[in-house]
């Protein structure tokens, strides 16, 4: 076997497996035999009876990071570990390689362990703390740049130890990798990208001479190093409630550090939450589920005693799967839906552009369609696991009042719950576009557009625009189709007037006379629907906090109002955990949030605006016109902005 000099780190090496059009097979077998070699050879069993074990405890969960987890197999050793030693860790492990996630979420799901697609940046960017932050052969892939970031974030991350484990390079190292792993693992990179890993990585020297001031190098089991990092014990322990990852604000709650929110008393003898959400429709459910995830403690009381299977959104953008993903479903959804790759304006029989939405591989990147009823399903489940029993249908909210310190919250119906009086340090109005909490705080919302009223049904897919919404902008009004999973198609039409009586055969009549397209028969039922845009003059009111349609009413003509509304659980989510940890703090966090969310709701009210005056019955000069306009908005450079604005890259 040839030994090639090992004096400088090869740092232009490429690996195999960092190829993304490298065999897919061969990457899975990749990442299966990562469990055998890492057991051999990583050490990680020694590192977790020294350096971690001893810090857990049976009765309080302790939080572990994993970054850059590849497969997952060190994340699942440990999750496995602990369990068996009767601990309580909760894990979550991140990779920001798509393919490196797909895998992970492949296997089976192991109790407290959470796999997520993120880079240490953004959960430095959510406010996130660990108790502990490791990775597993992740120093030999970075620049120095890259090491120096990962090190920053490292320490903002952890509340207690930082283990960075990696190989070292030297002719043993390389000699006994190679012979060991010959003539095994054929049918994956091991073999090359490990003896590839030995020659990028790094020596004891050369990694002290990079790290900096607090980090220490030590050697353990033959051929390793580890960076550790001792975080100051002011910033220990973070700790979850919730079966998932932590922020400060269960640190601090676990710590005995600043807990001035914890004193109260609670209202009959039921615990004072954290926070209390009106409406479990997939705003205060999104909302929820990454609140829970932080570790709030959190309720989430819905009216409905069954789900509403309404037909209503069925778009999802970008930056919502942003959102989804740290709930930990976006994949599932993805899955499940179907994705649209762009949008093709139609009009008289002929084509005047097409957008492509997105030209990238990166599935995160996509617009996909899936009905409400089914991604509110993905969602409840998710929040099941993450808070079990907390989701409690049939109770409906009648009277809300801000104590100044807690929110007291009357409820009727008839779920568990139903007539007692409830407490939380917050309460969230998620209960939709006639939010009655929105009502009893008194807070008026201003009236932008509106009236408009359409007609819209599913029916089979023709298959005549595979993967595109089409647009049709006719005389009459416009008529638009959406791709849905299960080779169907959503129309909806602009009409004179609210046709309630309307079936899916008038319609189907219509959008022939319109446009000229023959719909096949659907056993789906026809559902009208007038347009309506407000906006609440405020979203703060005290320790209540409006989300979602309850905070603002966009046109569903653009899609955006389920996602507008994701964006902002995306940002209250931590605004709440914030307030609720600083508790002076609180006023200015959520006036950043009114100020935010206020302000992409107008931008998003005037995408609607435009897009339904765009598609308002117009004849002669005024069609020419407006047909001019959409040919001019349809070619670069104006497309991609008009791409960015349907996909809500700017909210
Ligand atoms: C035809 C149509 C098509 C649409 N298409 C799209 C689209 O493609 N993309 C998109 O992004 N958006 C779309 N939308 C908009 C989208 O459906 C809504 O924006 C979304 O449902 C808002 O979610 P929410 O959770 O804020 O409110 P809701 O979905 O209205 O949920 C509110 C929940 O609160 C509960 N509730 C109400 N009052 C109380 C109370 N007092 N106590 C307890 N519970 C209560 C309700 O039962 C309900 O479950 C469409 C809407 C329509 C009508």
């Amino acid at each position: 076997m040839d030994i090639p000099s090992l004096r400088r780190r090869a740092s232009d090496a490429v690996e195999l497996m960092d190829d993304p059009d490298c065999d897919p097979d061969k990457l899975a077998d990749t990442y299966a035999n990562f469990r055998f070699v890492n057991a051999v050879v990583s050490g990680w069993r020694g590192m977790y009876r020294r350096d971690i074990r001893p810090a857990l405890s049976r009765s309080r969960e302790s939080t572990l990071l994993d970054v850059g987890c590849g497969g997952g197999d060190v994340a699942r050793s440990l999750a496995r570990w602990a369990a068996a030693d009767g601990l309580r860790l909760i894990i979550t492990a991140v990779d920001p390689d798509a393919r490196a996630y797909a895998y992970a979420m492949s296997l089976p799901p192991l109790p407290g362990l959470t796999f997520r697609r993120a880079l240490s940046s953004d959960l430095v960017d959510e406010g996130r703390r660990f108790d502990f932050v490791v990775s597993n052969h992740v120093l030999h892939h970075l620049t120095g740049e890259q090491l120096g970031r990962l090190l920053a974030d490292s320490e903002r991350l952890a509340a207690r130890r930082v283990l960075h484990a990696d190989i070292e390079r030297s002719r043993f190292a390389y000699l006994g990798f190679g012979l060991g792993t010959w003539p095994l693992f054929r049918r994956s990179f091991i073999r090359d990208d490990g003896l590839t890993s030995i020659r990028r990585s790094f020596t004891a020297p050369e990694l002290r001479e990079v790290a900096p001031p607090g980090w220490q190098v030590t050697r353990e089991h033959p051929s390793r190093l580890v960076l550790r990092f001792e975080a100051p014990p002011a910033s220990a322990p973070a700790a979850s409630a919730s079966g998932s990852v932590s922020v400060p604000v269960e640190s601090d709650r676990r710590s005995g550090l600043a807990q001035p929110e914890r004193e109260l008393p609670s209202g009959n003898g039921e615990a004072v939450r954290d926070v209390i959400v009106v409406g479990g429709g997939p705003v205060g459910i999104l909302l929820a589920g990454l609140l829970a995830v932080r570790g709030v403690d959190v309720e989430v009381l819905e009216q409905r005693v069954e789900p509403s299977l309404r037909s209503r959104a069925i778009g999802i953008h970008p930056p919502s799967l942003r959102a989804l993903e740290q709930l930990g479903v976006a994949e599932e959804m993805i899955a499940q839906s179907v994705r649209i790759r762009g949008g093709v304006v139609r009009s008289d029989g002929r084509t005047l552009g097409r957008l492509a939405f997105s030209e990238t591989t990166d599935r995160m990147q996509s617009v996909i369609s899936l009905p409400q009823s089914e991604t509110e399903a993905v969602l409840r489940a998710r929040f099941a696991e993450l808070a079990p029993g907390r989701l409690r249908s049939g109770v409906t909210v009648t009277e809300v009042h801000d104590h100044g310190d807690r929110v007291a919250v009357e409820t009727g119906g008839e779920g568990v719950l139903a007539g007692e009086a409830l407490q939380a340090r917050y309460v969230v109005a998620a209960d939709g576009a006639r939010s009655l909490v929105r009502d009893l705080l008194g807070i008026r919302c201003t009236a932008r557009t509106g009236g408009e009223t359409y007609l819209m049904s599913d029916y089979p897919d023709t298959g005549e625009y595979p993967g595109e919404a089409v647009l049709f902008f006719e005389r009459g009004g416009v008529v638009e189709s959406f791709p849905l999973p299960g080779g169907r198609r959503r129309w909806v039409a602009m009409t004179p007037a609210l046709l309630t009586e309307a079936t899916s055969d008038d319609l189907a009549a219509l959008i022939r006379a319109r446009t000229g397209t023959r719909l096949p028969p659907t056993t789906s039922a026809a559902s009208s629907f007038s347009v309506q845009q407000r906006l609440a003059t405020r979203l703060v009111a005290g320790r209540v906090v409006l989300i979602g349609d309850a905070a603002h009413q966009i046109s569903p003509i653009g899609g955006q109002g389920m996602n507008l509304g994701w964006l902002d659980a995306l940002q209250l989510a931590p605004a709440l955990a914030r307030a609720l940890r600083e508790p002076d703090a609180a006023a200015s966090v959520l006036a950043g949030y009114d100020r935010r969310r206020r302000r992409s709701a107008r931008m998003a009210a005037r995408q609607a605006g435009f897009n339904m005056a765009m598609g308002s019955p117009v004849e002669g000069l005024r069609l020419r016109a407006r047909n001019g306009l959409v040919r001019v908005l349809a070619v670069p450079p104006t497309s991609a902005v008009l791409a960015r604005a349907f996909t809500m890259r700017w909210l």
